[in-house]
């Protein structure tokens, strides 16, 4: 097993296969435009399987199929079954905004994915056209309903809360949840790369959401013995409801985090806020075997010292991570990029 400086393990991979979005939501892609990767650039179904295979083969046990939008990407179910078929992969599960999802659950489970994250920001089409410049919202539903129809289990939804916006439906998007044998999961606003208009103010914290939830339902208490390398905390209501928070933002996780991103151009990113990724495309395309790139990425994890999110807590005046400038002179900054 792998670990690096502070003993976390390789243990899950987050593959960017896209960096389109069919959304514009305020907090990821507030410009009205962007600096794309090139096509050339971005890494093939068997490229991804193949880099794949080489992370499970060190210890890598979760994949998760992210984007911009992952189903943005044609034939994606094709790509699950690559990735699914690869023995040591424990946990197969894709984040999407769920517009384009009704149409292709059925064939992504079948493919072998296990699990659908759906993000939701809101239960109101008018506040999505707002929040996310889009009036698919009946869409995004109907892809919930598809997922579960397909038969997934433990279906998540994402919920970034953002103060001002949409943090009057934290118990409205927890009863959504419950009536669709669903979970919800409240993201702090993040100042990620991506998110340009992000200030402090609109952060919502987990201990203002919990205070919030308690005023509603009574005393919230903490779920026990979920995997402490799980970037949610899990709550339950004095119902037996039970619902997530990520607190990325006020109380981050770094300590437990075994994740790292591909973006979908083959950079590597050993933390959400890393300034530079380790380019595998480059090797991998120049004829790199297997036990080569093990060596790379063998190398840059044992030496991962990130603590990206901790370190944010400490800087004064705390604002936006980028500039506009900085992103598009580098898209690979960009949280649309990353994966999230
Ligand atoms: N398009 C897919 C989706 O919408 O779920 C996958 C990519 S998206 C970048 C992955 C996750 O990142 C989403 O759940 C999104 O809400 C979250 N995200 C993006 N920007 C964020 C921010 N500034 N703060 C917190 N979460 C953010």
């Amino acid at each position: 097993m792998v670990r690096d400086t502070l003993a976390r393990s390789l243990g899950s991979l987050r593959i960017s296969v896209t960096d389109r979005c069919n959304l514009r939501c305020r907090y990821c892609m507030p410009e009205q435009e962007y600096v794309w990767l090139p096509k050339e650039s971005i890494l093939t179904f068997e490229e991804i399987a193949r880099l794949a295979r080489v992370f499970v083969s060190l210890g890598v046990t979760k994949l998760r199929l992210t984007g911009g939008e992952p189903l943005l990407r044609h034939d994606l179910p094709a790509l699950s079954a690559m990735l699914a078929g690869i023995p040591g992969v424990q946990d197969l599960a894709m984040t999407t905004n769920g517009l384009l999802l009704a149409k292709q659950a059925e064939a992504l489970r079948r493919a072998g994915l296990r699990r659908v994250t759906v993000s939701l920001d809101t239960l109101r089409p008018e506040r999505m056209r707002e929040l996310a410049r889009s009036d698919r919202h009946a869409d995004v539903l109907a892809g919930i309903a598809a997922a579960r129809g397909a038969g997934f289990a433990r279906i998540k939804l994402n919920t970034v809360v953002i103060r001002g916006v949409n943090d009057d439906e934290l118990a409205d998007l927890i009863e959504f949840a419950r009536g669709q044998g669903a979970e919800v999961r409240f993201i702090e606003y993040m100042d990620v790369g991506g998110a340009t208009g992000w200030s402090a103010e609109q952060v919502v914290s987990q201990r203002e959401m919990l205070e919030r939830l308690t005023a509603r339902y009574g005393a919230v208490v903490p779920v026990a013995g979920d995997d402490p390398s799980a970037p949610a905390e899990r709550f339950r209501l004095p119902d037996g409801g039970t619902f997530g928070i990520i607190a990325s933002t006020t109380a981050p996780f770094c300590r437990s985090c075994d994740r790292s991103r591909l973006t979908a151009d083959g950079t590597w990113f050993l933390c959400l806020y890393a300034e530079r990724g380790i380019e595998l495309r480059e090797p991998l395309r120049a004829g790199a075997s297997d036990e080569e790139l093990r060596g790379v990425i063998t190398q840059a994890w044992i030496a991962r010292t990130n603590r990206g999110a901790e370190e944010r807590l400490s800087v004064a005046q705390r604002g936006a991570l980028y500039k506009i400038d900085a992103l598009r002179a580098d898209p690979r900054r960009e949280m649309h990029t990353r994966g999230g």
